[in-house]
């Protein structure tokens, strides 16, 4: 008896859609993809309970005559390549044929279509894969695919969906990736009946703009660049506007969104010690590759794409990023990430203008909640490359790096003084509310967790059209909400550097982090030597709070073997 046996088309349809459909966003990516790919220059998108419901999306491209829409959610039927020799020029967003079949198998699916030569459309329903209706239907030039009841029939993996607001946001985020690569396609997109995004076709800059939180005007700065195999243009973050969070990092090759670690490494690496390693730069880079030199075959998702030559690109990118950054004089000399003229200024203005409890200012808490008994130091201090501080021990030298110790010291301070005092009494209330902008998709994280904020002591006012800033903790008086509201949110959304299980922890962190002296701030003698005994005195002080040194000791025994004197 054989113990192997064919799968039959409908099982193996479902399990193709599992590396493919894991949610409602990826339905939307692979009916923008057809959208895109039919030339199209109007999306519409609607959305019903985060996409569980129904996710249809509507363009004005070239459409489907009946006879290739009958083969259109059948398996590997395709119209973009014919044989192997095209997967290695793939210009095209599809080319497996597989994503109508695979949603088709898992869902009631709609497609309606009219190409420019026919005077009606046609309409077919299809159920788990069936087709149940094929008749004509009016309609203009275009295709519409409505997807209802995605995983009806696959129950197991519908368990795996988030929360409609969740599933809404991932569709969000795939729908403004697009937005951004192609900014000459009209999109809306609406949920439960109302619009949350309509961009009219507009220039690159004006896209971005419409999309970033980190403002291109002030807070990023152009790239260019132009080799023999790649092109690099888009914006990149000045390194003072970094953030806790990877949400505003894109990269696209030949217009497709797209994952990928050597090109994140070379970015990184082009920042180098401008940033710490807890913090993330934005970017939005678009590279042109010759389509010969990019295999996208690589990835059920498409999402990852392999270079006939990764050292070209990782090299370009680096050279765009890094002469970015050095045309635009972000040099190590010029960053001051502590001293940021915010795109908060307003509100920054607002808040110290209404400011009238100076009592329960930041300095003023930390300096009642520690004894001062440090023991002072006597040696002379030198502050280098205003970054590091270097005395004598008793047995050799320290060099302390002023960021991280810093940080360690108020993050130990504020520890304490949040577990000795009532915080509740230390709340400052603003007079005038204060408006706080968020993107869609950072709206419905706060939506999902309004108790976070409110648990650290933030009042927020949250109406259908605005979120208002009532009364935060007095811990923030000096420091930038705005930003604390995003990184905390974008954090919470998943796209976190570092994990912190407890959201007072990581609210600390982040006072501490903006707090602390920088990189490029000149320190005194008397601050180097406060810096050096509260550092003694706390109760880790080999690292800051995300985990980096504080302090690297030489002993003098190393000195003397190296000079040959043992
Ligand atoms: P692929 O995009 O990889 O070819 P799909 O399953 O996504 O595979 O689509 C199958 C075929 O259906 C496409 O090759 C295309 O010819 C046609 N098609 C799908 N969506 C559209 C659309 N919105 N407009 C025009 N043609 C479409
Ligand atoms: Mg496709």
């Amino acid at each position: 008896m054989t113990l192997i046996h064919e799968l039959n088309a409908d099982i193996v349809n479902k399990i193709a859609s599992g590396e493919v459909i894991e949610r409602p966003a990826y339905v939307v990516k692979e009916l923008m993809d057809n959208a895109l790919d039919a030339g199209a220059n109007y999306i519409y998108i609607e959305l019903i309970d985060g996409g569980y419901d129904t996710i249809m999306v509507a363009d004005n491209g070239l459409g489907m005559d009946h006879e290739d829409m009958l083969l259109s959610f059948k398996a590997h039927t395709t119209s973009k390549i014919r044989d192997s020799m095209d997967l290695h020029h793939v210009k095209t967003h599809g080319f497996r044929g597989e994503a109508l079949a695979s949603i088709a198998s898992v869902s009631e699916m709609e497609i309606k279509s009219r190409t420019k030569e026919e005077d009606t459309g046609t309409l077919l329903q299809i159920k788990a894969g069936i087709l149940e209706k094929d008749h004509k239907t009016g309609m203009n030039t275009g295709t519409t695919i409505s997807v209802k009841h995605l995983f009806y029939n696959t129950p197991a993996r519908k368990r795996f969906l988030k929360s409609p607001s969740t599933e809404l946001r991932h569709c969000i985020d795939i729908i403004k990736a697009y937005a951004m690569a192609y900014e000459n396609v009209r999109m809306v997109c609406s949920h439960n009946q109302k619009v949350i995004m309509d961009l009219p076709s507009a220039t690159k800059r004006e896209r971005l703009s419409a999309l970033l939180q980190t403002t291109i005007d002030n807070q990023m700065v152009p790239v260019h660049i132009e080799e023999p195999y790649v092109e690099i243009t888009g914006y990149i973050s000045k390194p003072q506007y970094s953030h806790h969070h990877r949400k505003e990092q894109y990269i696209f090759v030949n217009n497709r969104f797209i994952k990928n670690s050597i090109i994140l490494d070379s970015i990184r690496k082009a920042y180098g010690t401008l940033l710490p390693s807890t913090l993330a730069p934005s970017f939005i880079l678009f590279l042109t590759v010759p389509y010969e030199h990019v295999d996208v075959n690589i990835h059920p998702k498409k999402d990852e794409v392999t270079f006939a030559d990764n050292r070209i690109i990782a090299d370009a990118v680096f050279h765009a990023v890094s002469n970015s950054l050095k045309d635009n004089n972000l040099t190590f000399q010029d960053v001051r990430w502590q001293k940021k003229s915010t795109h908060t200024k307003n509100l920054k203005d607002q808040l110290y203008v209404r400011r009238s409890d100076t009592d329960s200012d930041l300095a003023h808490i930390l300096r009642d909640s520690i004894s001062q008994k440090s023991v002072p130091i006597t040696y002379p201090i030198i502050q280098i490359h205003e970054t590091y501080l270097i005395t004598q021990t008793p047995k050799g030298l320290i060099i302390i790096d002023q960021h991280a110790a810093h940080e360690r010291i108020l993050y130990e301070k504020l520890i304490k003084t949040y577990k000795s005092i009532n915080m509740k009494e230390h709340i400052t209330q603003l007079q005038h509310p204060i408006p706080i902008n968020l993107d869609h998709s950072l709206r419905l994280v706060l939506d999902d967790n309004l108790d976070t904020l409110t648990q650290e002591g933030f009042t927020l006012e949250i109406s259908t059209g605005s979120v208002l800033l009532v009364s935060f903790p007095s811990l923030f008086n000096h420091l930038d909400i705005e930003d604390y509201i995003f990184e905390q949110l974008a954090s919470l959304s998943g796209n976190e550097i570092e994990n912190h299980n407890d959201t007072i922890e990581r609210m600390i962190t982040f006072i501490a982090c903006r707090s602390a002296y920088k990189a490029g701030d000149t320190l005194t003698q008397a601050q180097c030597r406060e810096l050096i005994d509260e550092l003694n005195e706390t109760e880790n002080s080999a690292t800051c709070p995300h985990g980096r040194p504080t302090t690297i000791h030489f002993d003098l025994k190393d000195y003397n073997r190296l000079f040959k004197r043992s």
